[in-house]
């Protein structure tokens, strides 16, 4: 969280942007929820916290996050997460766990080859890749197995 701070300050400085108020407590409120955050939950919060909560403000609040790379966008749930390695190029690839609904980034860089390169194949120039996968995360599956076990049925 901190460090995810000191990243945005250091790419503003870079870019020659600023970390306005509402974009740091933008950051800051995507990096203390657990879940990814939708954009009217954090413009109520915004709003709860005394900030200019206007959409049009949010969302370029998001834009400037998304657009440097400290946050990414989980389309199929319409919602935004702090992203650990912004300091690096790359594009976010999620699994998301269907019970907790927790997400986790995983690493992309083969994948993310084999799809430029089979795009390329069909002369397709790949400009925006959506990778987001359901399943029941490490936790949930512990949970579920111990739940099974002791009614003694499996699946
Ligand atoms: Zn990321
Ligand atoms: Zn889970």
């Amino acid at each position: 969280m901190d460090s995810a701070l000191a990243t945005a300050e250091t790419l503003c400085i870079e870019q020659g942007q600023r970390l306005t108020k509402v974009r740091r407590r933008a950051l800051e409120l995507i990096w203390e929820s657990h879940r990814p955050l939708g954009a009217y939950q954090l413009l109520a919060k915004l709003a709860e916290e005394g900030f200019n909560s206007a959409p049009p403000t949010v969302y370029r609040a998001l834009d400037f996050l998304l657009g440097a790379g400290l946050i990414h966008k989980v389309e199929s749930m319409n919602a935004y997460l702090g992203c650990a390695h912004a300091d690096k190029a790359h594009k976010g690839y999620f699994l998301i766990c269907d019970e907790c609904h927790n997400v986790m980034e995983f690493d992309y860089q083969d994948i993310h080859a084999a799809l430029i390169a089979k795009a390329a194949q069909q002369g397709f120039e790949l400009r925006a890749e959506t990778i987001e996968l359901t399943g029941l995360c490490a936790e949930c599956k512990a949970t579920n197995t111990s739940a099974a076990n002791t009614q003694g049925t499996r699946t």
